[in-house]
């Protein structure tokens, strides 16, 4: 902790607004990015907005992240991850990034409310929202029996009856992995017909767990300390109803966190990120890792992998570029 505290303290009082490299966002994909670039010999600087550890701090237990074969709770693996990124000499900055833009000299300019930073290259770590319901008693339950990642949590669900909301591929996905634990599974969806694709809605239509809800929306989530019981509404005929549930998946999309980037970086139609295999954008000295880029399978596996891969790609940039190399051993993050 005294490591952690003397870092951001550094990042602070020196009032440095010149780095190597810059991370935005600081979860699995920007830790582990942070601790491939400062083990490298890169004066890095990790942003982050809110908690260490990102999203992973909101999962009660990860049971598929190898290494722990009893599973470990999301906030002890995000504390874990960032001791072991500022060990190594990380600075660390909490605030929120609010541009970036291109300086004079292949430099990118990083704006937070903390003040100006530089930096030869760019991480962008800073990951994806769930969309929410915004419904009554979402926020009491998250957690409580309201999830957002079926193949996370599903298997809490064992032999119990469940609901998702939604009716894409994630939704009708997630309907159908859930059907592997639960004993009952209702997809809830506001149309008449889904929008996922035909193949997985045939499966889903076949399925004996599944039971659809058509052209209905959640108006209220009610339980007492844990979420019980669901307040639905039909949507053209106003009628009112309530669902016995033990959980709720929702599955109403997804909102990647790069509205800042989107003037000048190549984002998809959902506003993901596209990178090429090496994490690297459409501006060169400029890498997205985890699951704000496209295709991510969203997993802390796949996001710390992804950070590896951009950090890597970030020194031999840098090195390219001859901008101010302090070690000259790229193996340095690589080999143990
Ligand atoms: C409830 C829940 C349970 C989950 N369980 C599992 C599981 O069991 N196994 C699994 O593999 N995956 C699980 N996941 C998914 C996993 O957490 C994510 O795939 C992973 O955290 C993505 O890592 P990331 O670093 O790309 O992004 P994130 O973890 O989302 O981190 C991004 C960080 O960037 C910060 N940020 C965003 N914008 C800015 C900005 N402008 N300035 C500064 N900082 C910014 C955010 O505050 C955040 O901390 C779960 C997710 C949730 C929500």
């Amino acid at each position: 902790m005294e490591r952690l505290a003397a870092a951001r303290i550094t990042a602070r009082r020196q009032k440095v607004t010149r780095y190597e490299v810059i991370i935005i966002g600081g979860g699995p994909a920007g830790l582990t990015a942070g601790l491939y670039t400062s083990r490298a010999g890169l004066r890095s600087l990790l942003i982050e907005r809110g908690m260490f550890g990102g999203q992973m701090a909101n999962a009660t237990l990860v049971e598929n992240y190898p290494g722990f074969p009893e599973g470990i709770a999301g906030p002890e693996l995000g504390l874990l991850m960032h001791q072991q990124a500022v060990r190594y000499g990380l600075e660390e900055i909490t605030t929120e990034v609010t541009g970036l833009t291109l300086t004079q000299g292949q430099l990118y300019g990083v704006s937070t409310a903390e003040g100006d930073f530089e930096a030869a290259a760019i991480i962008i770590a800073a990951g994806s929202e769930y969309r929410k319901l915004g419904v009554s008693g979402e926020e009491t339950f998250s957690g409580r029996g309201i999830s957002y990642c079926a193949t996370c949590d599903g298997f809490f669900f064992r032999d119990q009856e469940v609901a998702v909301v939604g009716g894409g591929d994630t939704a009708i996905t997630d309907a159908l992995e859930l059907s592997r634990h639960a004993s009952k599974v209702y997809v809830i969806h506001r149309r008449d017909q889904l929008r996922a694709g035909k193949a997985l809605q045939e499966q889903a239509f076949a399925h004996p767990k599944l039971e659809f809800i058509w052209d209905t929306v959640v108006d209220e989530l009610l339980g007492n300390k844990v979420l019980e019981e669901l307040k639905l509404r039909n949507v053209k005929t106003g009628q009112q109803s309530t669902l016995k549930v033990d959980g709720l998946f929702v599955a109403v999309g997804l909102m990647p966190n790069s509205h800042i980037f989107f003037d000048i970086l190549d984002l998809d139609d959902a506003g993901y990120i596209i990178t090429d295999e090496m994490m690297a954008t459409s501006l060169p000295g400029i890498f997205a890792a985890g699951d704000i880029r496209r295709n991510s399978p969203r997993q802390i596996a796949a996001a710390v992998g992804d950070g590896v891969t951009a950090a890597m790609s970030g020194f031999k940039y840098i090195q390219e570029q001859g901008n101010g190399i302090r070690t000259a051993n790229p193996q340095a993050d690589g080999k143990s």
